[in-house]
């Protein structure tokens, strides 16, 4: 008994050491983000800007290593089974909560595979289109694409991608199928729209905003309650009579599940460091998002947003019915 108690009270004192030592040396090399996306798309954009930002504020570099497909499974499964060390992150969205329901065989259990490090911000969307669509608005958008229903095409990044989401709920709202292409990403995807090689595209602003602003693809609406300062002749879709059509599309940072608190903690630090930087809020801004705040930008209001968006989506994806396996 006696012998038992020394070796757990020794090893609770191991535990101690290697947590306080983790907290004081921690990061001592790079730290590898996983984006589950393309590179040169949305969410490769947000997670480049901050990690950039907290690179200065941990004192090592976080690259980038996108890991595209399967609507950001694949990444997400790669951190899942990465070694819990604090050397890798997983920069995900909106999609880690939608495919734990559209996927019928996920490589990783959501809810018990990671870690929480904080929100990063909540990017709006929009649904654009090629350039040369003739329709002049969003209605007339809605009347092109229900006459030529079995013709035009719409991009996304894959099933649980937020490009699905948002294509999926255009689609339910119009009550109308239309043909889905999927990418690895909407960078990728947003070549072909360029290309009019696609018709329409669901979108983050953090992709869509300088297209838009350069004339290169057509804006017919965006998914936020108000107006963006930096597309204010876009309507919301909403006021263009698509009633209850508002979608936001959070991000956050995760890391493997058993990765040491002290890790996660010292990131959210850095994280709520990054979401200041001057140049983080100007470019966040012209890309029509904002910084999440520093209440936000937490292991616990991250871990509650997502369990909070598993159960809010859940119904809404069982009723449109559409699984991946
Ligand atoms: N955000 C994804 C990307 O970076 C696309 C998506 O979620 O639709 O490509």
């Amino acid at each position: 008994m006696n012998i038992l108690k020394s070796l757990l009270g020794a090893a609770a004192a191991v535990s101690l050491f290697a947590a306080s030592a983790v907290a004081q040396t921690y990061p001592e090399r790079n730290i590898t983000m996983v984006v589950p996306f393309s590179a040169g798309g949305p969410t490769d954009t947000v997670a480049r800007l901050v990690a950039e930002a907290m690179s200065k504020d941990l004192g090592q570099q976080i690259l980038i290593e996108n890991v595209g497909g399967a609507g950001g499974t694949l990444g997400a499964g790669r951190v899942a089974n990465a070694e819990p060390d604090g050397y890798t992150l997983l920069l995900h969205h909106i999609g880690m909560a939608t495919s734990a329901t559209l996927y019928r065989k996920l490589a990783y259990d959501t809810l018990n595979a990671f870690e929480y490090v904080g929100l990063v911000t909540d990017v709006p969307m929009t649904i654009v289109a090629r350039k040369d669509m003739e329709a002049a608005d969003l209605k007339g958008l809605i009347d092109y694409a229900k006459a030529n229903k079995d013709t035009v095409t719409v991009a996304n990044a894959g099933i649980g991608a937020a490009s699905h989401l948002c294509g999926m709920l255009f689609m339910s709202a119009i009550e109308t199928p239309l043909v889905t292409v999927p990418y690895k990403g909407t960078g990728p995807a947003m070549t072909d729209l360029l290309g009019g090689q696609v018709d329409i595209m669901c979108d983050q602003t953090t992709n869509t905003t300088k297209q838009i602003q350069g004339g290169t693809i057509k804006a017919y609406a965006v998914t936020s309650a108000e107006r963006l300062d930096v597309l204010k002749d876009v309507p919301t879709a909403v006021e263009s009579g698509l009633a209850g059509f508002q979608v936001g599309i959070w991000h956050g940072i995760y890391a493997p599940k058993g990765t040491p608190a002290e890790a996660t903690e010292r990131l959210a630090k850095a994280l709520q460091v990054a979401l200041k930087d001057p140049n983080v809020a100007a470019r966040f801004a012209e890309l029509g998002t904002a910084p999440s705040s520093d209440a936000d930008a937490t292991p616990a209001a991250l871990k509650a947003k997502l369990e909070s968006e598993i159960t809010r989506w859940k119904p809404v994806i069982e009723a449109a019915g559409q699984y991946a396996d």
